[in-house]
Formats: C-alpha cells, structure tokens, sequence
C-alpha cells in the first residue's frame, strides 16, 4: 500500500486534478467527509489528510510514502531525508514582504533602520534579511500575520499573496518580492528503494501528467 499526504484547501484541490489526470480516481463525496483516511480508486494507493506544516514530517517518519507540500513549508521544514522529483506547480503565489501602505520601507532599509517583522515563515525572512545586510526582530507567528502592523506589534510582515485581496482590505502593500512559491511533490527516501515497484510508475504518471497540463 502507499500512502500520500495532502493537506485540505488548495492543495488538495489542485492535486485531484492531476491524480486524475494520472488515472487515480478519487469519490467525490469521500472527499468532502470528515475521515482522515481516504481510499482512491487505486486499490494501491490511498490518501491522508494531514496540515499543510505537518505533509514533511509524516513524509520524513514513513507515515506516509509521498506527499504534496508547498514550496515555504519545505523551506521552514528543511526538507531533510525529502526526495523531491518534481514541482507540481499547483498552489502558486508567491513569498513576499507587505507594510501597511504608509510607510516607506524602502527608505527605512536605506537608512539601515532596525525592523520588526512579523511572520509564520522565520526561517525564510531570516535569511532574506540577513542577505540584505537588513538588521530585523522577527517574531513569530501561526496565523493571520496582517494583523500585527495594524495593530502596532510589527513594521512589516513576511507572508504568502496571491491576489493581493487580503493585504488590501487590510491597507497592506507588498514592498518586496522574497520568491516566487508553488508545490512540490515530496517522497520518503527509503520507501523510494524497499516500494520501488509501487513507486515509480506512480511518480512516472504524476509526472507525465503535470507534463501534460503545462
Ligand atoms: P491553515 O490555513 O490551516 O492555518 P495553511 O495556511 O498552512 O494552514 P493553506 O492555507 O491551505 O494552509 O496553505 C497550504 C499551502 O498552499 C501553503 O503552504 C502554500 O504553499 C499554499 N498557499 C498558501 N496561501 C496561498 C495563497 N494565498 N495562494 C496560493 N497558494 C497559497
Ligand atoms: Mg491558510
């Protein structure tokens, strides 16, 4: 049996497609129920549902063979004892600094002003900041990141955007591009040897099916 981990959202959402496109069926109404365990229409093969932080670490332990993770969990994870063949990419957007629309970040970093950064993603601002020479106190955060400069707590935050929809209504502007994010394909590397036979046509169809939609 192999098992590949997803996350519920947009990944799963963009993943059915291409699992499809693979020749894996998934039931509809399986999808929409609450179990954590859900078969495909491959006997050989079935999903679990786990956070999106958390698709590494059961990757990492063999809770699950495969799994499908965004790019910025990846790097906040490290990505250790992760074969990663292939970037799906599903779930774009991008990581990228936003401040509240007042405040003149470019001149703040001129002027090698100390910032405060708000972020779920330390690891990621870490290192952007220190490559740009930029002195930051990072503080830490799971959720809902655009609050912190409206309320005083932050100068900028480090965060994903797509639309751009969520810093607006929060009068927010994306100042800096850090990198553009999509999804990865991630697979356990012993499982890769002792499931080999399991495995490589599975991961040759997802392959050829993302192929197929590019
Ligand atoms: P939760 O929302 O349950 O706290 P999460 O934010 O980690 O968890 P999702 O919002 O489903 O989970 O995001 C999962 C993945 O989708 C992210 O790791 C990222 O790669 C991608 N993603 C997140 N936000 C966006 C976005 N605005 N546009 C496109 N892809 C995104
Ligand atoms: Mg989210």
């Amino acid at each position: 049996m192999i098992t590949l981990a997803l996350s519920k959202g947009r990944i799963f959402d963009e993943t059915l497609p291409l699992l499809d496109a693979a020749g894996i069926r998934v039931d509809p109404s399986v999808a929409q129920s609450r179990k954590l365990i859900l078969p495909t229409g491959d006997p050989g093969l079935r999903l679990v549902i786990v956070r999106a932080t958390d698709v590494p670490t059961y990757v990492e332990y063999g809770g699950a063979d495969l799994g499908v993770a965004g790019r910025d969990v990846l790097l906040e994870h490290g990505g250790e004892g992760l074969y990663q063949p292939v970037d799906l990419g599903i779930a774009r957007c991008r990581m990228c600094v936003a401040a509240p629309e007042g405040f003149d970040y470019v001149s703040a970093v001129r002027r090698g002003a100390r910032l405060r950064i708000a972020t779920k993603y330390v690891q990621v601002a870490r290192e952007h900041f220190a490559a740009k020479g930029v002195h930051v106190d990072l503080i830490k955060l799971y959720g809902s990141m655009e609050l912190a400069p409206l309320v005083g707590m932050a100068d900028a935050i480090v965060d994903l955007v797509s639309t751009g929809g969520t810093l607006r209504a929060n009068h927010l502007a994306e100042v800096e591009e850090i990198m553009p994010i999509s999804s990865r394909l991630i697979v356990n590397q012993a499982a890769l040897k002792t499931k080999a036979a399991q495995l490589e046509p599975l991961l040759a169809a997802i392959e050829r099916a993302v192929g197929a939609g590019r």
